[in-house]
């Protein structure tokens, strides 16, 4: 009886707190067990009263916020006070720049699907999908990242000038001010696009459009600035650049050592006030050829000409790059790639105040404004231009691998290679997936912090696998560099994306589930912010409110996690649009996702501000979270595709995938938690049957493949938005040439193969196969002539590059002694 009525309790308690029921209902749950154990005789009649009587104390004094607070809240709230970290203030406004989207559902425990259901497909207008099909497709027409990168280490005259001219360095700056005014997704298509083509033209143009000068201006300049540099940046008439990075900050970029001193000086013949201002920068996209340097410094004030303070702070702002003092122009060689980059410096110039963005009123904001605009950018610019060359790298890969043949067979066909195919595919469809929700985020207005350092790292990441996938494929082909090859270059270059705007390592270890947790967490932001709150009383209110709701929030989320474990979440319920065959998605993901909420909980109480430096904890807590964020992403594309039964493989193989990382990541914190006690309770409640996802199946791996080396319209949605060059000379265009090329030939191929195979043996022929098929009228002229045109393009795709033995250095040297003498500037 006395174990029914425990078994009973739990069962009770299990309900109210999958329920989030309120905390009085748990009082009154307990109180009528005891009740029900004392009238069956089970507890004693002074025991059962006394112990009902305690509950009941109890209940009320949780359920009164006065007395609650007086007796608990305020007596843990100074212990907070006591044992928490010091928060320095640039560090604060990291944390509290940019705001909470669908990672706040993912945190909540219990994700509102029909929201995101609801968030708008991003879509392109006329006239954005206009710029794409010509200025873009152009653009992209003009350029060859062989010759840029390999004799040129520059874009032609004629390619910068028709970026400038056709407005491709103002797509964020307002009509009204000349500039194209691009929606988030447009932007990013153009990047994108770019990306498939040239990694110069797409990083000229993205690093203008991204976290600089246009974009702090339109935020914080006064209007003189925006009147004067938005229309001058729309044009193309200032080339501008940003520059942070300094020899001695890079990851810790807010320890610039970089410094200006407020001075009185003379500026354009008369006294005024002014900054002397001592830097050097290294590393700065497009630094060598701007004329606009956003420049970030400290501003100390010694002689408080502007106040009281002495550290003014991180302070930014516009330089003209011909103002004497300033050093630009030399380069950097990042990876081979041919984008500007270099090195600036000046040492003690004198500058007005006014060159401060936003004016002298904006001294010492520098770091909050950085903070609050890398959101938007960082949103876009590294999750479009990697999708970009992934998905150069799949398309031409794929097509690569059903022509190229080795054993009589495509290559693509051997399991081997089918695995990396596999990888590639699916990897692509969640990264685009990714790419296209966070841009869409940023249209809703959304300046998401933590899903655009989610979306920048695992995007760069998994592009990453998939380039190295694709030059496995390709074997010698992706190695011998030339015009020919279409992805070492893309392969060379693709670490820069890993380390810029925030390098992976730091943004997977620190920032991820460092920011994450404090921001999208519904209560402990709330608490970080009572307990610095100098004003007692309201302290005392804010911190009792969150407290409580945390420890609810906490509780909820652990016997979710744990009844969902116990069900394998088969009884989620979801809205009723959900359909049977991502249904089980849906359910695991709220079970994750509550399981989520319950670890980091835990892991908040358990290793408190430790948590900071066990980064291995703190990134695989992060994977969890980006890894929901990736199959959110690919849910909500299958939605907004109209459920595209020929793409589910894709889909399929991405959540399974997903899951399986994500849950290795659950593992990985679990077996490493320093509490072994913990460490037990917490495996027992997340997965109390054990864990329930394997790697996706070889089969299902096979479905993906296949899709990559045959045209189809899966193939042509999952690599939409790239620049498919029509000349057959072209090594994309060759081997797209080449791929349909073997599909018409595919059935006179098969004709041909058979009539060989009832050849008797050693009765080769040294005749061409194909003429003595014509000739035996095996074949028709027509598909003759189809099979030939199919092994000619084979073979064109197949040739590598090959050189004179001084790589044609004695010609360009000769081309430069002619130039010379005729009184010519040569690029090369
Ligand atoms: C091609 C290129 C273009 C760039 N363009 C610009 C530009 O236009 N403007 C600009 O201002 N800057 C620019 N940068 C600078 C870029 O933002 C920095 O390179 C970046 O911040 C990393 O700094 P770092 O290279 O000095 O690496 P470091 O800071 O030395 O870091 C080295 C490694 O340590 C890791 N690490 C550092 N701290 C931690 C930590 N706490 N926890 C875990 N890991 C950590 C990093 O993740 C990295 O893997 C550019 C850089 C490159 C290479």
């Amino acid at each position: 009886m006395a174990l029914a009525l425990i078994a009973v309790l739990i069962v009770v308690l299990c309900v109210l707190g999958y329920a989030g029921a309120p905390g009085w209902t748990w009082g009154v749950a307990a109180g009528v067990t005891l009740a029900a154990a004392t009238a069956a005789g089970r507890l004693a009649a002074g025991s059962g009263a006394a112990l009902i009587a305690l509950t009941a104390a109890v209940t009320l004094l949780l359920s009164l916020p006065a007395l609650r607070r007086r007796l608990v809240s305020d007596r843990v709230l100074r212990v907070f006070r006591g044992i928490m970290p010091p928060m320095s203030e640039t560090e604060a406004e990291a944390i509290n720049a940019g705001t909470v989207w669908w990672d706040g559902e993912l945190f909540s425990g219990s994700p509102n699907w029909s929201r995101l259901r609801g968030f708008p497909t991003p879509e392109l207008s006329a006239e954005e999908q206009s710029f794409l099909d010509r200025e873009c497709e152009e653009l992209c027409g003009m350029v060859s990242e062989w010759q840029t990168t390999h004799h040129h280490y520059d874009m032609s005259p004629e390619a910068w000038q028709f970026i400038k001219d056709k407005g491709f360095l103002g797509m964020i700056i307002p009509r009204r001010y000349g500039g194209k005014e691009f929606s988030a997704i447009a932007h990013s298509a153009v990047v994108q696009k770019l990306s498939t083509r040239s990694s110069t033209a797409a990083v000229s143009v993205m690093v203008p459009n991204s976290l600089g000068p246009a974009e702090l201006l339109l935020h914080y300049g006064t209007e003189e600035q925006k009147n004067y540099y938005l229309p001058r940046l729309a044009r193309g008439l200032e080339i501008p650049c940003f520059g942070l990075t300094n020899p001695h900050a890079g990851s810790d970029a807010a320890a610039i050592p970089d410094r200006a001193v407020v001075a009185r000086g003379m500026w354009q013949g008369k006294e005024v006030l002014g900054m002397r201002v001592t830097w050097e920068k290294r590393y700065i996209t497009l630094g060598p050829v701007s004329t606009l340097l956003g420049l970030a410094f400290r501003l100390y004030d010694p002689q408080h000409l502007l106040g009281d303070k002495e550290d003014i702070g991180i302070t930014c702002a516009l330089v003209p790059t011909d103002t004497p003092g300033v050093h630009i122009g030399r380069r950097h060689l990042p990876l081979n790639a041919a984008f500007q980059n270099g090195p600036n410096w000046g040492n003690d110039v004198f500058m007005p105040l006014d060159w401060i963005i936003g004016g002298p009123k904006m001294a010492g904001q520098g770091w909050r404004m950085l903070m609050e605009s890398l959101a938007a950018g960082r949103s876009i610019s590294l999750p479009s231009s990697n999708v970009g060359m992934a998905k150069l790298a799949v398309r031409a890969t794929g097509a690569y691998a059903r022509v190229r043949r080795q054993f009589k067979t495509s290559i693509g066909r051997f399991e081997g290679v089918e695995e990396a195919l596999t990888r590639m595919g699916g990897n692509l469809y969640m990264i685009d997936a990714a790419r296209r929700m966070t841009a869409g985020a940023v249209d809703l207005g959304e300046r998401p912090s933590v899903l655009s350092a989610i979306a920048k790292y695992h995007v760069t990441e998994r592009a990453r696998q998939i380039v190295i996938d694709a030059m496995d494929v390709l074997g010698g082909k992706g190695i011998c560099l030339g015009p020919g090859n279409f992805l070492g270059r893309v392969y060379q270059q693709l670490p820069v994306s890993i380390t810029v705007e925030g390098a992976n390592i730091l943004t997977r270890s620190l920032i991820i589930f460092g920011q994450g947790a404090i921001r999208c967490h519904p209560f402990v932001l709330k608490e970080m912010t009572a307990a610095r709150d100098p004003d007692l009383r309201q302290a005392s209110v804010v911190f009792d409110a969150a407290l409580w709701g945390h420890i609810r929030f906490a509780l909820k989320n652990g016997i979710r996690a744990f009844v969902m474990g116990l069900t394998g979440s088969h009884w989620v319920s979801l809205p009723a649009w959900v359909p049977a065959e991502t249904r089980r998605y849906y359910q695991q993901v709220t079970r994750f996702s509550a399981a989520f909420a319950f670890l980091s909980d835990v892991s908040m109480i358990v290793l408190g501000a430790g948590l900071k430096r066990r980064e291995k904890l703190s990134a695989r807590l992060g994977d969890i979270l980006s890894l929901m964020y990736l199959v959110s992403c690919a849910l909500k594309r299958y939605e907004d595709e109209g459920r595209q039964a020929a793409d589910a493989p894709l889909l399929h193989w991405g959540i399974w995938d997903a899951m399986f990382k994500a849950q290795n990541a659950f593992e990985g914190v679990i077996s490493n938690y320093p509490n072994r006690l913990a460490a037990w309770l917490l495996r027992r409640v997340i997965f109390p049957l054990g864990r329930p996802y394997v790697v996706p199946s070889d089969k299902l791996g096979h479905e993906v493949a296949r899709l990559l080396i045959e045209r189809s319209p899966t193939r042509d949605r999952l690599t939409a938005g790239m620049y498919i060059p029509t000349d057959e000379n072209d090594a994309v265009g060759a081997v797209e040439a080449a791929l349909a090329a073997a599909g018409e030939a595919d059935a006179i191929e098969q004709k041909l193969r058979a009539a060989e195979r009832t050849r008797p043996a050693g009765a080769r022929s040294a005749a061409d196969p194909i003429e003595s098929a014509l000739q035996s009228g095996l074949l028709s002229r027509g598909e003759a002539e189809k099979l030939d045109r199919a092994r000619q393009l084979a073979d064109r795709v197949i040739k590598v590059d090959d050189f004179p033995q001084d790589f044609g250095l004695w010609d360009a040297l000769q081309d430069l002694q002619r130039a010379a003498s005729a009184g010519e500037r040569v690029a090369a």
